[in-house]
């Protein structure tokens, strides 16, 4: 793949901070993109991932730096709610920033990769095959990414851009710490992982930066799942 920069959304912490440290230790430019506009690796720039405008005006920017090679829409937010009282506020906050952010940054990243070709990583979620009580939003919202992770690699894949969806099983991050520091879930946890708990970022980091920088056009469309085992553990 061409050197060029990396776009990572939601990179001032959690999965997305680790991302972009694994592509700094791999030696590559990154650019993050969080409301903040703060971390600890490579660059930032302060972007509200649910303003249309802002996303356009702050990838265009990113794109007169220097060559674009890859995008990560990582950005995500977690709201609970069943289906029988989700409200359609808390319904339409959770795909605005989960879905409809990655196909805004997608479609904005796009005519930069256009040329030289490229990766973009989505990252999903187990949870897009769960049928996850209390969860409704959040596993529409990760249904989604795979259905458009899906549509953009059968679209762009002429011109060089493979697209693929990461989906992560249950990783401590600042998403679900409380949660999973719960005697109960910890122990629920242990029982239906078989890896033995919870993965840490840097598992999911390792897998993103491999096939940001690996460059294996063919693989392309697919989800690919990061969870020890627990969704296919019967
Ligand atoms: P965190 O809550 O730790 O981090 C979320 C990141 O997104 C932060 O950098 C935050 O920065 C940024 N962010 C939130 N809202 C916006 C916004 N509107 N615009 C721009 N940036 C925003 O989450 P995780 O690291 O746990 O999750 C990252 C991704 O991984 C999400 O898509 C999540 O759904 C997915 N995932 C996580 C799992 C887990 O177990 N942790 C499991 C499966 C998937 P700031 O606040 O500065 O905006």
């Amino acid at each position: 793949m061409a050197e060029g920069l990396f776009i990572v959304t939601g990179g001032s912490k959690g999965i997305g901070q680790a991302i972009a440290a694994e592509l700094v230790q791999k030696g590559r430019e990154v650019v993050c993109l969080s409301r903040s506009g703060a971390g600890p690796v490579g660059q930032h720039m302060a972007c509200d991932m649910t303003d249309e405008a802002a996303v356009r005006d702050s990838i265009a920017k990113i794109a007169a730096q220097g060559p674009i090679a890859g995008l990560v829409n990582n950005a995500g937010v977690h709201v609970g709610g069943s289906a029988d009282t989700l409200s359609v506020a808390d319904f339409n906050r959770t795909m605005a920033l989960n879905a409809t952010a990655v196909m805004v940054a997608a479609r904005e990243t796009f005519p930069f990769l256009r040329e030289r070709g490229g990766t973009i990583v989505n990252i999903g979620s187990f949870f897009d095959r769960m049928g996850a009580p209390d969860n409704l939003a959040y596993c529409a919202s990760k249904a989604a990414v795979a259905a458009m992770t899906r549509v953009m690699a059968v679209e762009w894949a002429r011109h060089g851009i493979a697209v693929v969806n990461v989906a992560p099983g249950y990783i401590e991050t600042d998403l679900n710490r409380d949660f999973l520091a719960r005697e109960k879930v910890r122990a629920w946890m242990k029982s239906r992982i078989p890896t033995g708990g919870p993965g840490k970022p840097e598992d999911v980091a390792r897998l993103v930066g491999a096939l940001l920088t690996a460059a294996i056009p063919f693989l392309t469309g697919e989800t690919i799942y990061i969870d020890g085992a627990q969704g296919i553990n019967h």
